[in-house]
């Protein structure tokens, strides 16, 4: 793998550094979720990391799956989904939300919403164009962006009483002449913050003002608690015909493994995506799709049942697992949608996220992630966040709360030296 000095970066070290995966001492490591949810395995810790369900989805979506099967849906799936996929995701964008876009141009079915996020980066970002984005970020924001060679700008959410918010006058200031798009993700993966109509207003204003696309994860649309609605800020004035809505059947149907994605918005952008998406993947996960659009189109009202109790269970487990973080003493800011919480381990005089949570499998038995993970390295974020830690709540409650008496431990891990990975804890 060793390139001669004179030759230009290999664009997957690009990759590597741009989603901070080069350690100090030039080593590469994998995702913060690959490398937790490996450590969980290896201890048998209870995995709080990776965001997964350990309850799978509707039993009568499943069984659509193995009838697709069954009846010879084995076969690639047209190149743009399955045409019953995409009216589906148009049916439902017009339920939900009102929006109207044409299943024939404006629907393109991905591999996830992973691929869907790639390709929208690829196919409208350039060299030295830069990508605005909320921080803490997704991981592979910065992965896709480093690929197309172009430069993430974080902007920072700050933590306050009502959760995590959108600094306006700091997104107003991270635009340049060389802004080409804000990669909006609400509910937001991991701070559980769900963009209210204000900070929609204020996103909608600077894209107008100048001319920027807009591409939103919206892979939590579902996943709200106390009455807080998603709001796709495609639905604001002037914004439907700038906007790249991303979504997937892995957090709503909570069938994470199906890598079932899709994004909506104008032709001639969907055209642009589909075009570098035909090089990625073309198509994937045939029999899925007629499986993810019987749900999506759910005639039976049995999807929206399930969503509903889904999101009502959410909200339990979130209260059960913040009022035991509370009680242990640990900072937490209660997130309004997904199924993470952020927590900050200082009070307990754990300072540095990252490298408790590579002690917390094997000495506790609980794996999380670090918040700096979703960070730039370095950046005024990622030190305000150092000392937090992303726990999942999309966990059976047992489990939870036998997470939270193992997490009894962490007042002890406090002063203690960590292992010789050369970062200091505290
Ligand atoms: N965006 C966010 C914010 C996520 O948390 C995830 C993980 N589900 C994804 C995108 C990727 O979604 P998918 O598994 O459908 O590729
Ligand atoms: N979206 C999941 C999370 O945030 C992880 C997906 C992945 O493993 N890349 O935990």
């Amino acid at each position: 793998m060793a390139t001669p000095s004179s030759s230009p970066e290999p664009r997957w070290r690009a990759v590597a550094r741009g989603a901070g995966l080069v350690d100090a001492d030039g080593g590469l490591r994998r995702t913060v979720f690959a490398e937790m949810s490996d450590l969980a395995g290896r201890t048998g810790a209870l995995n709080l990391g990776q965001g997964f369900p350990d309850v799978d989805g509707p039993a009568h979506v499943a069984r659509a799956a193995e009838r697709a099967i069954r009846e010879g849906r084995n076969q690639y799936a047209p190149g743009s989904g399955a045409p019953e996929l995409r009216r589906a995701v148009a049916a439902h964008a017009r339920r939900h939300y009102g929006l109207e876009v044409d299943p024939a141009d404006e629907v393109l079915v991905t591999t996830g919403a992973t691929e869907a996020i790639a390709a929208a980066i690829l196919a409208l970002v350039g060299p030295d164009d830069e990508v605005v984005v909320l921080e803490p970020y997704y991981d592979s924001y910065a992965g896709a962006v480093a690929m197309a060679g172009a430069r993430l700008v974080p902007v920072g959410l700050r933590p306050g009483p009502e959760g995590f918010r959108l600094d306006g006058p700091a997104l107003e200031r991270a635009v340049t002449s060389r802004t080409r798009m804000i990669l909006l993700n609400s509910p937001h993966n991991p701070t559980g913050a769900v963009l209210d109509e204000d900070e929609l207003v204020v996103v909608a204003d600077v894209a107008r003002a100048h001319d920027l696309l807009v591409v939103t994860d919206e892979v939590y649309e579902h996943l709200t608690f106390d009455g807080v609605r998603h709001v796709p800020v495609a639905t604001l004035p002037g914004m439907a015909e700038r906007t790249l809505r991303i979504s997937s059947a892995g957090k709503s149907l909570s069938f994470t493994g199906w890598k079932v994605g899709w994004l909506t918005g104008p032709a001639d952008l969907v055209a642009a995506v589909r075009t570098v998406q035909q090089y990625l993947t073309y198509t994937s996960g045939a029999p899925f799709q007629p499986a993810v659009a019987e749900a999506l189109a759910d005639e039976d009202g049995r999807v929206a049942r399930h969503l509903a109790e889904l999101a009502d269970g959410l909200a339990r487990r979130r209260d059960l697992l913040c009022a035991g973080l509370e009680r242990l003493g640990l900072g937490v800011v209660v997130p309004r949608g997904t199924y993470f919480v952020v927590t900050d381990a200082a009070p307990l005089g754990l300072h540095d996220g990252v490298a408790l949570c590579r002690r917390m499998p094997e000495e506790l038995g609980v794996a999380a992630v670090p918040v700096a993970a979703f960070c730039a390295d370095g950046s005024p974020t990622a030190r305000a966040l150092r000392s937090h830690v992303r726990l999942t709540f999309v966990k059976r409650a047992e489990v939870l709360e036998e997470a939270l008496v193992r997490l009894e431990g962490l007042a002890g891990l406090a002063g203690e030296a960590g292992p010789t990975d050369g970062r200091v804890i505290n």
